[in-house]
């Protein structure tokens, strides 16, 4: 899109047009904060599937009464390493919030301990969870299963959701090495951007009804997306379904999609988090941190590479400084959301 159809507005406005509109429409300051924030910090690491596009996306969970938008997240304390988090049909930030912050007291005694979320709404990305535990010091895991479009390897019918995983490592005198990445070759959020914008899409990404392969945003979204990398992205898809459905009893991204289909409004999920405190493992011969810094540098003298979380990290000391770029039509919707007018 032309810069000249879009505006720029600071972070600060994010929030605010945010959180107005999740305000006026019944969300609890809680939760309609909790929310805001998630928003927020995608706008602001420039991953636009999570940001205020999807503000839309939340009000409608709560006009419709799907989400309970004045939850209280209620932490149950299973063991000295786990922990469950029931969001009682919120949306997911604020029960997230509640998890981690009991993680971090649980893996410091324990050295690794996980942290169950229950009965929300729509984890969005993974990133901010598993990159505030690494910023104080843990090495994190997070997983989500979706609503059901992907397709297993070798079918054409959708079972998996696009089942994102994170990892977050610390390190010293450094932001946190952080990867955050769908099971399948695209997020949903991309590819509803790329219909959005009239884009193809690349080969790979999705099939049409019929199971063919397409370029067409559209009959991909009608269709079947792909696992990433074949029978291997399948496999981690599988591996989040039973982690973060099964294991921590919360549904699969098809039963999600079973119990309520419209993808217009957040499905109920779960996510599962851990944490690992790397001062437990012995150090000898050498720290783990300073050892991951021989293997990043090794990565780093390479032409062409980067670390994951290195485009997110840039993204964020421009957004901060310059704002972000927001359609001008969209941002106009979004004032009227956040002034009750729609
Ligand atoms: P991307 O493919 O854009 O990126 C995946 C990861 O790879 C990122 O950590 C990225 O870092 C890193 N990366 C990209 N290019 C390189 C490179 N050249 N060298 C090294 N690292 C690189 O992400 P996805 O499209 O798979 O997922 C996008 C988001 O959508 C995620 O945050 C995910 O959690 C979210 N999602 C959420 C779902 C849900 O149900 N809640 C479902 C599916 C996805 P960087 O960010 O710095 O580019």
């Amino acid at each position: 899109m032309p810069e000249s159809d879009q505006v720029r507005i600071s972070l600060e406005e994010v929030h605010r047009l945010t959180e107005g509109a999740l305000r006026v429409n019944g969300a609890s300051p809680e939760n309609a904060h909790a929310v805001a924030r998630t928003i927020t910090l995608a706008e602001r690491d420039d991953c636009k599937a999570h940001g205020l596009f999807r503000v839309p996306f939340y009000v409608k969970g709560l006009t419709d009464g799907k989400v309970n938008g004045t939850a209280v997240p209620e932490i149950q304390d299973i063991s000295s390493g786990l922990a469950m988090v029931d969001a009682h049909r919120g949306y997911a930030p604020l029960a997230i919030r509640a998890g981690i912050e009991e993680l971090v007291g649980k893996a410091r005694v324990s050295g690794i301990a996980a942290v169950s979320i229950v009965n929300c709404y729509h984890v969005a990305a993974l990133w901010p969870e598993v990159e505030w535990l690494a910023e104080r010091g843990f090495v994190s895991f997070a997983f989500t299963q979706y609503l059901a479009f992907v397709a297993p390897a070798g079918g054409t019918q959708r079972v998996y959701g696009t089942n994102p995983m994170a990892f977050g490592w610390p390190r010293h005198g450094a932001p946190p090495l952080v990867f955050d990445q769908a099971s399948s070759a695209s997020s949903r959020g991309d590819l509803l951007l790329h219909n959005r914008d009239g884009k193809r899409i690349p080969l790979g990404w999705a099939i049409d009804d019929d199971g063919n392969p397409t370029t067409d945003p559209a009959e991909g979204l009608k269709g079947a997306q792909l696992p990433f990398g074949g029978y291997k992205g399948a496999a981690l898809a599988l591996m989040v379904e039973l982690l973060a459905g099964a294991l921590i009893g919360a549904p699969f991204s098809f039963e999600a999609t079973e119990s309520d289909p419209r993808e217009d409004m957040p499905p109920l999920g779960g996510e599962l988090i851990m944490a690992i405190d790397p001062t437990h493992f012995p150090a000898d011969p050498q720290d783990p941190l300073s050892h991951a810094e021989k293997l990043f540098g090794r990565v780093l003298s390479q032409p062409g590479t980067r670390l994951p979380s290195d485009r997110r990290y840039a993204a964020r000391k421009e957004s901060v400084s310059d704002g972000v770029l927001v359609p001008g039509a969209f941002y106009q919707s979004l004032q009227e959301m956040a002034a009750g007018v729609v």
